[in-house]
C-alpha cells in the first residue's frame, strides 16, 4: 500500500476536497494529512485516516474492481463499504482515547460527499450503533 498527497485533478473533480481517498493500490491524503502522515508522530486523526481508507482499499481489494463501481451506482453498498472502513477508524480513536465525531460524520454522510448515501437521521442512528 503506498500513501500519497491527493493530486490536484481530485480535489478539481471532488465536489469538496476529500480528507483522503483510497485508489487502486493507494492512499490519498489531503495536504493537511498527508504532512501529518509524513511527520515524525501523525495524529492520532491521521492514523484514523490511514485506517479507514485502508480498509477500503482492501475491500476493493477482495470483491474486485468492479466494486468501485458498485460503489457510485449502488446506494447500499456505499452505506456497507463506509460502515466498514468506519469501524476501522473508530478502532483506532478508541484506541487512542478519542471520542468519534458522530454529528460530523452523519452530516457528510447524508450529503454530496457521499451523494446523498443516507437520511442525517439514519446515518447518526447506524454509527452511534457501530
Ligand atoms: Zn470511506
Amino acid at each position: 500500500m503506498k500513501i500519497k498527497k491527493i493530486p490536484r485533478w481530485a480535489n478539481i473533480v471532488f465536489f469538496k476536497g476529500p480528507k483522503g481517498f483510497a485508489l487502486g493500490d493507494t492512499v490519498y491524503l489531503s495536504d493537511h494529512y498527508h504532512n501529518q502522515f509524513i511527520a515524525s508522530k501523525p495524529s492520532l486523526e491521521t492514523e484514523a485516516l490511514i485506517a479507514h481508507e485502508s480498509e477500503h482499499l482492501e475491500r476493493l481489494r477482495k470483491f474486485g474492481r468492479f466494486s468501485l463501481v458498485k460503489y457510485f451506482l449502488s446506494r447500499n453498498f456505499r452505506l456497507q463499504e463506509e460502515i466498514a472502513a468506519t469501524k476501522a477508524e473508530m478502532a483506532v480513536l478508541k484506541k487512542g482515547g478519542q471520542v468519534f465525531d458522530y454529528v460530523g460524520r452523519a452530516s457528510s454522510w447524508s450529503s454530496i460527499n457521499y451523494l446523498f448515501m443516507v437520511s442525517y437521521e439514519e446515518a447518526y442512528r447506524i454509527l452511534v450503533g457501530l
